[in-house]
Protein backbone atom coordinates (compact mmCIF):
# COMPACT_ATOMS: atom_id res chain seq x y z
CA UNK A 1 0.00 0.00 0.00
CA UNK A 2 3.15 2.61 -0.77
CA UNK A 3 0.88 4.60 -3.00
CA UNK A 4 -2.05 4.83 -0.02
CA UNK A 5 -2.88 8.78 0.25
CA UNK A 6 -2.43 10.93 3.42
CA UNK A 7 -5.77 10.82 5.24
CA UNK A 8 -6.02 14.30 6.49
CA UNK A 9 -9.82 14.63 6.82
CA UNK A 10 -11.51 15.36 10.45
CA UNK A 11 -11.87 11.32 10.85
CA UNK A 12 -11.32 8.95 10.34
CA UNK A 13 -7.41 9.85 10.34
CA UNK A 14 -3.89 8.04 10.29
CA UNK A 15 -3.89 5.42 12.40
CA UNK A 16 -0.62 4.11 14.51
CA UNK A 17 0.91 0.89 13.11
CA UNK A 18 1.32 -0.96 16.26
CA UNK A 19 -2.65 0.08 16.66
CA UNK A 20 -3.59 -1.82 13.04
CA UNK A 21 -0.82 -4.37 14.14
CA UNK A 22 -3.09 -5.07 17.23
CA UNK A 23 -6.44 -5.06 15.06
CA UNK A 24 -4.99 -7.22 12.79
CA UNK A 25 -4.32 -9.98 14.86
CA UNK A 26 -6.69 -12.73 15.68
CA UNK A 27 -9.75 -12.42 17.73
CA UNK A 28 -9.78 -13.90 20.99
CA UNK A 29 -12.94 -14.80 22.99
CA UNK A 30 -14.64 -12.21 24.83
CA UNK A 31 -13.78 -14.36 28.31
CA UNK A 32 -10.27 -14.72 27.23
CA UNK A 33 -7.89 -14.10 29.95
CA UNK A 34 -6.13 -11.72 27.40
CA UNK A 35 -8.89 -9.94 26.24
CA UNK A 36 -10.32 -9.51 30.09
CA UNK A 37 -6.82 -8.24 30.40
CA UNK A 38 -6.90 -5.77 27.71
CA UNK A 39 -10.66 -4.27 28.19
CA UNK A 40 -10.11 -3.55 31.64
CA UNK A 41 -7.02 -2.12 30.95
CA UNK A 42 -8.88 -0.03 28.33
CA UNK A 43 -11.14 1.60 30.89
CA UNK A 44 -8.61 2.29 33.57
CA UNK A 45 -6.67 4.24 31.13
CA UNK A 46 -9.73 5.97 29.79
CA UNK A 47 -9.67 7.79 33.15
CA UNK A 48 -6.54 9.15 32.99
CA UNK A 49 -6.70 10.33 29.24
CA UNK A 50 -10.39 12.05 30.15
CA UNK A 51 -8.64 13.16 33.45
CA UNK A 52 -11.62 11.93 35.77
CA UNK A 53 -10.28 9.64 38.26
CA UNK A 54 -13.45 8.83 39.96
CA UNK A 55 -15.54 8.54 36.35
CA UNK A 56 -17.43 5.46 35.11
CA UNK A 57 -16.09 4.77 31.31
CA UNK A 58 -18.65 2.78 28.44
CA UNK A 59 -16.98 1.78 26.01
CA UNK A 60 -19.82 -0.01 23.51
CA UNK A 61 -19.41 -1.05 19.58
CA UNK A 62 -20.75 2.00 17.78
CA UNK A 63 -19.84 5.49 16.55
CA UNK A 64 -20.11 9.12 18.15
CA UNK A 65 -23.27 9.18 17.62
CA UNK A 66 -24.68 6.02 19.31
CA UNK A 67 -22.42 7.62 22.11
CA UNK A 68 -24.34 11.05 21.96
CA UNK A 69 -27.70 8.52 22.05
CA UNK A 70 -26.61 6.62 25.36
CA UNK A 71 -25.86 9.85 27.21
CA UNK A 72 -29.15 11.03 25.70
CA UNK A 73 -31.32 8.04 26.63
CA UNK A 74 -29.51 7.11 30.32
CA UNK A 75 -30.27 10.69 31.66
CA UNK A 76 -33.19 12.03 29.95
CA UNK A 77 -36.64 11.48 31.02
CA UNK A 78 -40.04 12.81 28.93
CA UNK A 79 -40.36 16.39 29.60
CA UNK A 80 -37.26 17.04 31.31
CA UNK A 81 -35.86 20.45 29.83
CA UNK A 82 -32.68 20.69 27.95
CA UNK A 83 -30.17 23.33 26.62
CA UNK A 84 -28.53 22.96 23.45
CA UNK A 85 -25.22 25.24 22.99
CA UNK A 86 -24.81 25.34 18.82
CA UNK A 87 -22.02 25.70 17.07
CA UNK A 88 -22.56 24.13 13.68
CA UNK A 89 -23.99 20.95 12.36
CA UNK A 90 -23.43 18.59 15.30
CA UNK A 91 -25.08 20.55 17.89
CA UNK A 92 -28.62 20.66 15.97
CA UNK A 93 -28.30 17.05 15.45
CA UNK A 94 -28.02 16.78 19.48
CA UNK A 95 -31.14 19.23 19.68
CA UNK A 96 -32.76 16.22 17.34
CA UNK A 97 -31.42 13.26 18.93
CA UNK A 98 -32.60 14.52 22.58
CA UNK A 99 -35.71 15.31 21.38
CA UNK A 100 -36.59 11.04 20.77
CA UNK A 101 -36.23 10.96 24.33
CA UNK A 102 -39.28 13.27 25.12
CA UNK A 103 -36.69 16.39 26.16
CA UNK A 104 -37.87 19.49 25.87
CA UNK A 105 -35.36 21.52 23.63
CA UNK A 106 -34.19 24.96 23.40
CA UNK A 107 -31.66 25.57 21.66
CA UNK A 108 -29.56 28.50 21.84
CA UNK A 109 -27.49 28.91 18.42
CA UNK A 110 -24.23 30.64 17.96
CA UNK A 111 -22.99 33.20 15.33
CA UNK A 112 -21.15 31.18 12.22
CA UNK A 113 -18.12 30.69 13.59
CA UNK A 114 -18.71 31.75 16.94
CA UNK A 115 -19.52 30.35 20.43
CA UNK A 116 -22.76 31.45 22.37
CA UNK A 117 -21.91 34.06 24.73
CA UNK A 118 -21.46 33.33 28.16
CA UNK A 119 -24.31 35.89 29.82
CA UNK A 120 -26.81 34.32 26.98
CA UNK A 121 -26.16 31.04 28.37
CA UNK A 122 -26.40 32.32 32.23
CA UNK A 123 -29.69 33.95 31.68
CA UNK A 124 -31.27 30.78 30.13
CA UNK A 125 -30.08 28.71 32.75
CA UNK A 126 -31.30 30.89 35.41
CA UNK A 127 -34.95 30.68 34.37
CA UNK A 128 -35.06 27.65 31.94
CA UNK A 129 -35.54 25.17 34.55
CA UNK A 130 -33.07 23.25 33.02
CA UNK A 131 -31.81 19.72 33.92
CA UNK A 132 -29.00 19.27 31.51
CA UNK A 133 -27.13 21.44 28.56
CA UNK A 134 -24.83 20.14 25.96
CA UNK A 135 -22.47 21.74 24.08
CA UNK A 136 -19.81 20.61 21.19
CA UNK A 137 -16.16 21.10 22.40
CA UNK A 138 -14.54 21.27 18.97
CA UNK A 139 -17.84 21.42 16.05
CA UNK A 140 -16.32 19.32 12.90
CA UNK A 141 -18.31 21.29 10.61
CA UNK A 142 -16.84 24.59 11.36
CA UNK A 143 -13.74 24.12 13.51
CA UNK A 144 -15.13 25.83 16.25
CA UNK A 145 -13.80 25.44 20.06
CA UNK A 146 -15.34 25.86 22.65
CA UNK A 147 -14.18 26.35 25.80
CA UNK A 148 -15.72 23.79 28.60
CA UNK A 149 -14.56 25.87 31.90
CA UNK A 150 -17.10 28.51 32.33
CA UNK A 151 -20.19 26.53 30.27
CA UNK A 152 -19.66 23.48 33.07
CA UNK A 153 -18.62 26.34 35.92
CA UNK A 154 -22.25 28.41 35.33
CA UNK A 155 -23.67 24.40 34.40
CA UNK A 156 -22.62 23.10 38.27
CA UNK A 157 -23.75 27.02 39.88
CA UNK A 158 -27.56 26.38 38.47
CA UNK A 159 -27.39 22.47 39.29
CA UNK A 160 -27.34 21.95 35.42
CA UNK A 161 -25.96 18.56 34.27
CA UNK A 162 -23.68 19.00 31.07
CA UNK A 163 -22.64 16.89 28.38
CA UNK A 164 -19.93 17.21 26.20
CA UNK A 165 -19.74 15.98 23.22
CA UNK A 166 -16.13 16.11 22.28
CA UNK A 167 -16.08 13.22 19.40
CA UNK A 168 -13.96 16.03 17.88
CA UNK A 169 -11.81 17.04 20.95
CA UNK A 170 -10.98 14.24 23.03
CA UNK A 171 -7.28 12.77 23.12
CA UNK A 172 -6.50 16.30 20.97
CA UNK A 173 -7.72 19.24 22.89
CA UNK A 174 -6.61 19.86 26.22
CA UNK A 175 -9.71 17.73 28.68
CA UNK A 176 -9.68 17.84 32.27
CA UNK A 177 -13.19 16.05 33.12
CA UNK A 178 -13.26 15.96 36.69
CA UNK A 179 -11.56 19.22 37.58
CA UNK A 180 -13.76 21.23 35.24
CA UNK A 181 -16.70 19.62 36.37
CA UNK A 182 -17.87 17.90 33.30
CA UNK A 183 -21.07 15.25 33.80
CA UNK A 184 -20.44 13.24 30.70
CA UNK A 185 -17.91 13.28 27.80
CA UNK A 186 -18.64 11.21 25.01
CA UNK A 187 -16.33 10.71 21.98
CA UNK A 188 -15.61 7.93 19.07
CA UNK A 189 -12.55 5.72 18.32
CA UNK A 190 -12.25 7.17 14.55
CA UNK A 191 -10.71 10.61 15.73
CA UNK A 192 -8.09 11.74 18.18
CA UNK A 193 -8.48 8.35 20.05
CA UNK A 194 -6.64 7.04 17.62
CA UNK A 195 -8.30 3.64 16.21
CA UNK A 196 -10.45 2.73 13.18
CA UNK A 197 -14.22 3.63 13.29
CA UNK A 198 -16.68 1.13 15.06
CA UNK A 199 -15.91 2.42 18.95
CA UNK A 200 -18.52 4.91 21.10
CA UNK A 201 -16.84 5.79 23.81
CA UNK A 202 -17.97 8.07 27.55
CA UNK A 203 -17.20 9.27 31.02
CA UNK A 204 -19.60 9.68 32.97
CA UNK A 205 -19.30 11.23 36.59
CA UNK A 206 -20.64 9.91 39.62
CA UNK A 207 -23.29 12.90 39.91
CA UNK A 208 -24.76 11.93 36.52
CA UNK A 209 -24.65 7.98 37.43
CA UNK A 210 -27.02 9.41 40.77
CA UNK A 211 -29.30 10.90 38.42
CA UNK A 212 -29.49 8.23 36.15
CA UNK A 213 -29.88 5.70 39.35
CA UNK A 214 -32.73 8.03 40.14
CA UNK A 215 -34.58 7.33 36.93
CA UNK A 216 -38.62 7.66 37.44
CA UNK A 217 -38.73 5.80 34.15
CA UNK A 218 -37.18 2.80 32.38
CA UNK A 219 -34.75 3.71 29.51
CA UNK A 220 -36.36 3.99 26.48
CA UNK A 221 -33.14 2.04 24.34
CA UNK A 222 -32.18 -1.39 25.18
CA UNK A 223 -29.10 -1.22 23.48
CA UNK A 224 -27.71 1.89 25.46
CA UNK A 225 -29.47 1.31 28.86
CA UNK A 226 -26.11 2.12 31.23
CA UNK A 227 -27.94 -0.33 33.41
CA UNK A 228 -27.15 -3.60 31.19
CA UNK A 229 -23.18 -2.43 30.58
CA UNK A 230 -22.35 -0.84 34.15
CA UNK A 231 -22.22 -4.74 35.03
CA UNK A 232 -20.34 -5.56 31.84
CA UNK A 233 -17.39 -2.61 32.55
CA UNK A 234 -17.43 -3.06 36.43
CA UNK A 235 -16.35 -6.88 36.08
CA UNK A 236 -13.90 -6.38 33.42
CA UNK A 237 -12.05 -3.79 35.49
CA UNK A 238 -12.08 -6.38 37.95
CA UNK A 239 -10.79 -9.07 35.84
CA UNK A 240 -13.52 -10.79 35.19
CA UNK A 241 -15.57 -11.83 32.20
CA UNK A 242 -19.16 -10.78 31.72
CA UNK A 243 -21.68 -10.25 28.38
CA UNK A 244 -24.76 -7.89 27.71
CA UNK A 245 -23.83 -7.84 23.77
CA UNK A 246 -20.52 -9.04 22.12
CA UNK A 247 -17.81 -6.35 22.71
CA UNK A 248 -15.62 -5.68 19.60
CA UNK A 249 -12.90 -7.40 20.24
CA UNK A 250 -9.89 -6.67 17.95
CA UNK A 251 -11.06 -2.94 18.34
CA UNK A 252 -10.62 -2.83 22.03
CA UNK A 253 -7.38 -4.10 21.61
CA UNK A 254 -6.32 -2.01 19.49
CA UNK A 255 -8.03 1.09 21.72
CA UNK A 256 -5.43 -0.29 24.71
CA UNK A 257 -2.26 0.35 22.38
CA UNK A 258 -3.43 3.18 21.36
CA UNK A 259 -3.88 4.33 25.18
CA UNK A 260 -0.92 3.16 26.05
CA UNK A 261 0.47 5.59 23.09
CA UNK A 262 -1.38 8.61 24.53
CA UNK A 263 -0.12 8.01 28.26
CA UNK A 264 3.27 7.74 27.40
CA UNK A 265 3.53 10.55 25.13
CA UNK A 266 1.59 12.61 28.21
CA UNK A 267 -1.61 14.42 27.64
CA UNK A 268 0.01 17.38 28.35
CA UNK A 269 2.55 17.02 25.39
CA UNK A 270 -0.26 15.33 23.44
CA UNK A 271 -2.45 18.67 23.82
CA UNK A 272 0.52 21.20 23.57
CA UNK A 273 1.24 19.15 19.62
CA UNK A 274 -1.95 19.50 18.28
CA UNK A 275 -1.85 23.14 18.93
CA UNK A 276 1.78 23.36 17.39
CA UNK A 277 0.14 21.35 14.11
CA UNK A 278 -2.84 23.81 14.27
CA UNK A 279 -0.63 26.53 14.63
CA UNK A 280 2.10 25.87 11.48
CA UNK A 281 -0.87 24.73 9.39
CA UNK A 282 -2.88 27.56 9.51
CA UNK A 283 0.11 29.61 9.03
CA UNK A 284 0.70 27.70 6.01
CA UNK A 285 -3.12 28.76 5.01
CA UNK A 286 -2.42 32.11 5.49
CA UNK A 287 0.55 33.03 3.74
CA UNK A 288 -1.83 31.11 1.01
CA UNK A 289 -4.25 34.75 1.23
CA UNK A 290 -7.11 31.88 2.98
CA UNK A 291 -9.13 32.59 6.21
CA UNK A 292 -10.70 30.47 8.43
CA UNK A 293 -14.50 30.01 9.47
CA UNK A 294 -13.68 30.38 13.10
CA UNK A 295 -13.68 34.39 13.34
CA UNK A 296 -11.25 34.46 16.51
CA UNK A 297 -8.13 32.80 17.12
CA UNK A 298 -9.82 32.05 20.38
CA UNK A 299 -12.25 29.75 19.04
CA UNK A 300 -10.14 27.80 16.75
CA UNK A 301 -9.89 24.44 17.15
CA UNK A 302 -6.92 22.41 17.14
CA UNK A 303 -8.27 19.49 15.92
CA UNK A 304 -9.10 20.69 12.69
CA UNK A 305 -9.17 23.85 10.54
CA UNK A 306 -11.84 24.97 8.00
CA UNK A 307 -10.36 27.61 5.55
CA UNK A 308 -12.65 29.31 3.42
CA UNK A 309 -11.82 28.59 -0.62
CA UNK A 310 -10.24 31.43 -2.27
CA UNK A 311 -12.03 33.49 -4.67
CA UNK A 312 -12.78 31.47 -7.66
CA UNK A 313 -12.19 27.72 -6.67
CA UNK A 314 -14.99 25.16 -5.80
CA UNK A 315 -14.14 22.14 -3.71
CA UNK A 316 -14.70 20.17 -7.27
CA UNK A 317 -11.53 21.88 -8.23
CA UNK A 318 -9.25 21.47 -5.55
CA UNK A 319 -10.52 18.47 -3.47
CA UNK A 320 -9.45 16.04 -6.44
CA UNK A 321 -6.43 18.16 -7.54
CA UNK A 322 -4.93 17.87 -3.49
CA UNK A 323 -6.18 14.08 -4.43
CA UNK A 324 -3.94 13.67 -6.59
CA UNK A 325 -0.83 15.41 -4.48
CA UNK A 326 -1.49 12.39 -2.39
CA UNK A 327 -3.28 13.77 0.39
CA UNK A 328 -7.33 13.61 1.27
CA UNK A 329 -8.92 15.82 2.91
CA UNK A 330 -12.51 17.05 3.18
CA UNK A 331 -14.92 19.20 1.71
CA UNK A 332 -17.15 21.58 4.02
CA UNK A 333 -20.62 20.03 6.00
CA UNK A 334 -22.51 22.75 7.39
CA UNK A 335 -25.37 23.31 4.58
CA UNK A 336 -25.71 26.72 4.46
CA UNK A 337 -22.19 26.89 3.46
CA UNK A 338 -21.18 23.90 1.91
CA UNK A 339 -19.57 24.60 -0.79
CA UNK A 340 -17.66 27.79 0.60
CA UNK A 341 -14.89 26.00 2.43
CA UNK A 342 -13.16 22.57 3.20
CA UNK A 343 -11.88 20.98 6.21
CA UNK A 344 -8.82 19.39 7.10
CA UNK A 345 -8.07 17.10 9.74
CA UNK A 346 -4.89 17.40 11.97
CA UNK A 347 -5.21 15.10 15.25
CA UNK A 348 -4.23 11.89 16.37
CA UNK A 349 -0.90 10.87 15.55
CA UNK A 350 0.12 14.08 13.07
CA UNK A 351 3.25 15.06 12.91
CA UNK A 352 5.34 17.74 10.88
CA UNK A 353 5.66 15.81 7.50
CA UNK A 354 1.84 15.48 7.69
CA UNK A 355 1.42 19.30 7.78
CA UNK A 356 4.09 19.65 5.52
CA UNK A 357 2.84 17.02 2.63
CA UNK A 358 -0.66 18.50 3.31
CA UNK A 359 0.93 22.26 2.85
CA UNK A 360 2.44 21.49 -0.31
CA UNK A 361 -0.50 19.04 -1.77
CA UNK A 362 -2.87 22.51 -1.55
CA UNK A 363 -0.13 24.86 -2.51
CA UNK A 364 0.80 22.89 -5.80
CA UNK A 365 -3.25 22.05 -6.24
CA UNK A 366 -4.35 26.23 -5.78
CA UNK A 367 -1.36 27.43 -8.39
CA UNK A 368 -2.75 28.86 -11.60
N1 LIG B 1 -20.05 14.97 17.01
C1 LIG B 1 -19.00 15.50 16.37
C2 LIG B 1 -18.42 16.77 16.87
C3 LIG B 1 -18.46 14.84 15.25
O1 LIG B 1 -17.42 15.35 14.62
C4 LIG B 1 -19.03 13.65 14.81
C5 LIG B 1 -18.48 12.90 13.61
N2 LIG B 1 -17.91 13.65 12.63
C6 LIG B 1 -20.12 13.14 15.51
C7 LIG B 1 -20.59 13.82 16.61
C8 LIG B 1 -20.77 11.87 15.12
O2 LIG B 1 -19.87 10.82 15.25
P1 LIG B 1 -19.96 9.50 14.34
O3 LIG B 1 -19.83 9.91 12.92
O4 LIG B 1 -18.80 8.68 14.83
O5 LIG B 1 -21.27 8.87 14.64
Amino acid sequence: MTDRKLLMIPGPIEFEPAVLEALARPTLSHVDPAFIASFGNALKMMREVWLCPNGQPFVVAGSGTLAMDMAGANLIEPGDKVLVLVTGYFGHRYAELLKRYGAEVTVLEAPLGDTVPLDEVERELAYGNFKLMTFTHVDTSTGVFVDPRPLAELAQRHGVLSILDGVCSIAGEEMRQEAWGIDVAVTASQKAIGVPPGLALMMVSPKAMDVWKQRKTPVGNYFCDWGLWLQVMQAYEEGRPSYFATPPINLIVGLEVSLKLMLSEGMENRSARHIAMADSFREAMRTLGLSFIPVREEVMAHTLSAPYYPEGVTGAQLLPAVSKNGVVIAGGLLPSIKDTYFRVGHMGMVNVEHIARTTIAITEALKP
